[in-house]
């Protein structure tokens, strides 16, 4: 199945929930027996309910043929260097606006490390429903942000959808067309985010990216396999930056976002984010790999952006 990786950046109450769920809803990628009430973003109280901690929060939908992970981002400075690993697992993210509120200082933060990582954001000018919207000023704020976060032609020339995920439609004009319902984002995430760059060989390489302790398994580690492939039992080595041995150890669960919830799988492929348990000492940034592989994968260096306004 083809992969798109993309993180969703969004100030509080600005819809992210609201639109994952449609997202879900509409693609039909809920399971039949599961509460559509259940809200996706939220699903933390529920996972402390049975005792399971989940610090990535992400969704993943099933949109012709294609699987699209889409992973929060915390919003808050504190989280500061998470933020940045999540950024380097996903190859766009979309950036969701009140179309009243406009963008907000908080969207900022987040926002200026997309940037700097090279990501080519997709804008949501949402609840263009309300009687105060103001779509049209607020594409030129988020313009205004961006070349203020020092953002590239490219990044600039950003796409804008706007809609109501509450009344569950996106279009290129804030007046519609609504009978498309969600599929204008789903088609635009297939068609302008990369596909998940993957290394030739066929070892399996990972760079850690949230750290975990679950009650049930132990200590789980989420990343974006960028190359090979992993199964359970399998051994695997774990690198640190430097090129240092870690450990060594073998893979006890390999678990995947399907939907709202996070399932065993019995493979996970390049491209796909998964979380890894059975091992005791690796842990953000180490790279986890074949016995074979001696080099390390460097975390994505994050080099200013080329400013190229005239
Ligand atoms: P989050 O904090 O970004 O996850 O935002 P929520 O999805 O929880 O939505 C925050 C509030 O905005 C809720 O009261 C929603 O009902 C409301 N909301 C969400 N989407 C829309 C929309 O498209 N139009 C309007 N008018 N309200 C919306």
């Amino acid at each position: 199945m083809k992969l798109r990786n993309i993180a969703i950046i969004a100030h509080v109450d600005h819809g992210k929930t609201t639109l994952v769920d449609e997202l879900l809803k509409q693609s039909g990628s809920y399971r039949e027996n599961q509460r559509v009430a259940e809200r996706v973003m939220d699903s933390n109280e529920l996972e402390k309910e049975r005792g399971i901690t989940i610090l990535a929060k992400a969704t993943s939908i099933v949109w012709k043929d294609t699987r699209i992970n889409i992973v929060d981002t915390p919003g808050h400075a504190d989280f500061g260097g998470e933020v940045e690993r999540i950024l380097n697992m996903v190859d766009s993210a979309i950036v969701l606006v009140d179309a009243a509120e406009g963008p907000m200082p908080q969207t900022k933060f987040v926002v200026g490390k997309a940037l700097k990582v090279g990501l080519r954001p997709i804008v949501v000018i949402n609840k263009v429903d309300r009687s105060d919207a103001r779509p049209a000023e607020v594409v030129n704020e988020v313009f205004d942000l961006f070349a203020m976060l020092d953002a590239t032609d490219e990044q600039l020339d950003f796409h804008i959808l706007y809609g109501s995920g509450r009344s569950g439609w996106m279009a290129e004009a804030p007046e519609g067309p609504q009978d498309q319902g969600m599929a204008p984002l789903l088609d635009l995430v297939l068609k302008h985010v990369p596909e998940p760059k993957i290394h030739e060989d066929n070892q399996f390489r990972m760079i850690g990216t949230l750290l975990e302790a679950n009650p049930f398994l132990g200590r789980m580690i989420t990343g974006r396999i960028t190359s090979g492939s992993i199964k359970p039992n399998q051994s695997v080595k774990v690198l640190a930056q430097d090129g240092s041995v870690v450990e060594q150890g073998r893979i006890s669960k390999i678990l995947a976002f399907r939907g709202i919830e996070r399932t065993p799988i019995e493979e996970g492929v390049a491209g796909d984010i998964i979380a890894i348990a059975g091992l005791q000492k690796g842990t953000v940034a180490d790279t986890f790999c074949d016995l074979s592989v001696t080099e390390p994968m460097v975390a994505q260096p994050i080099d200013p952006p080329t400013v190229t306004m005239s």
